[in-house]
């Protein structure tokens, strides 16, 4: 086949299921609240900036900061130059804060699970995931000599199922999320450990959605039930508002990192002036409980009207408070329609979510007003009464 005609004919696959994918330019996000796209603006549920931190005045100074001391880009990967004393300070402050031996920053989230089942798992160990892990962390696996099994999402029953058939064979990495990206629901971490510990396997939460958001100091959900898995990673796109990301981890682990993980030693280390911003980011979210108690007040505002307009929730008590639609194309459509009153609400489609379930997408942030929540909710009831 030529070239072409396999690129067209991928395209047209996308184009034919009402999966097409497009980006749009947004001209500004003056507080995170509102963007302006074509001179128009709305009121944006669709961000994960959940404290709004990307507007925050105290951080863009610290990045400004960072810039007149160390200039803009890093000039290596951490292993050659990029590593300064801004990128150990954020380290050593991200271990402390989360109570881990080590922390090692990484230029994504992407990157760090990437990096995680690239360096550690080998032929004969498993990596059991839960079914609606992240892509970054499916995708590695799927190209990991490792094998991959997928446990029903937050059923301990199969996962224990699956653990308890590949005793005494390779390594075992069991992996969820703290808060899952697309449903906002939380995994059942405490007994997810115990589980996990009972067959020697090492657990890895993914909390990029928690931390920030959840628990005292914004420690996320690990703090919040309790544990500590051997690998957690968080990341700096989301309540971080800026980003990057961290493996949080015990003293061994972060060595053997440093030694093997390609992501590390032949990757450009995060510019020394984001390491800074992202230090004052760490004490703004320490401190900042009032943020947190907004982004709360909101969401249970959000969850107690859309009862009484039955909507159909989900079991999440987080920023993520999806709306099933199910068909591509009626979502689409409820999507536009929001759009045109205002709103900004992502259609989210297969493949990122499993066929039939095409939802809305709708997160909340700890700057909404409760009039913009009445005002979404009250122009989605009018088009399930309008397309009944
Ligand atoms: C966003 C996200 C990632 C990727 O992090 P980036 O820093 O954006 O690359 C990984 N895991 C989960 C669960 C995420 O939601």
């Amino acid at each position: 086949m030529n070239w072409s005609k396999f690129l067209i004919n991928q395209l047209n696959i996308r184009k034919k299921q009402n999966l097409w994918r497009q980006r749009v330019i947004i001209e500004k996000n003056n507080d995170a609240r509102t963007i302006i796209f074509d001179k128009r603006q709305y009121i944006n549920f669709s961000s994960n900036d959940y404290l709004g931190l990307s507007q925050h005045l105290e951080i863009i100074k610290a990045w400004q900061i960072g810039l007149n001391k160390y200039g803009t880009g890093s000039g290596g990967s951490g292993h050659v130059i990029g590593y300064s004393d801004a990128h150990a300070k954020l380290e050593q402050q991200l271990a402390d804060w989360l109570g881990y031996p080590r922390a090692l920053l990484f230029i994504s989230g992407y990157a760090v699970n990437h990096s995680i089942i690239m360096v550690l798992m080998r032929k004969n160990d498993y990596i059991i995931a839960d079914k609606l892990s992240h892509a970054s962390l499916l995708e590695a696996s799927i190209l990991s000599p490792a094998t991959l099994q997928r446990f029903t999402h937050n059923n301990i029953e199969s996962l224990h199922r699956f653990l308890s058939n590949n005793k005494n064979i390779g390594k075992l990495l069991v992996a969820t999320e703290g808060i899952f990206s697309m449903d906002g629901d939380s995994a059942p971490l405490k007994k997810l450990q115990k589980v996990t510990k009972k067959y020697q396997a090492w657990l890895l939460v993914d909390d990029a959605h928690g931390i920030g958001v959840i628990g005292k100091e914004g420690k996320g959900s690990c703090y919040l039930y309790n544990i500590k898995p051997e690998l957690l990673v968080i990341t700096f796109g989301k309540a971080f508002g800026l980003s990057g990301a961290a493996l949080l981890c015990d003293e061994i682990t972060a060595n053997y990192f440093l030694q093997y993980s390609k992501h590390l030693i032949y990757s450009t280390a995060m510019p020394p002036a984001q390491a800074v911003a992202l230090t004052e980011a760490v004490k703004q979210i320490r401190q900042n409980d009032i943020l947190r108690a907004n982004l709360q007040r909101n969401i249970n505002y959000f969850r107690q009207v859309s009862r009484e307009y039955k909507f159909p929730l989900l079991n999440s008590n987080s920023a993520i408070q999806p709306l099933i639609i199910g068909d591509n194309k009626r979502c689409l459509q409820l999507s536009q329609f929001l759009r045109q009153r205002g709103f900004w609400v992502q259609a989210i489609r297969p493949p990122t979510v499993s066929p039939g379930s095409a939802r809305l997408r709708i997160t909340l942030m700890a700057n909404h007003e409760l009039n913009d929540i009445s005002k979404l909710l009250e122009t989605l009831n009018e088009f399930f009464n309008k397309t009944k």
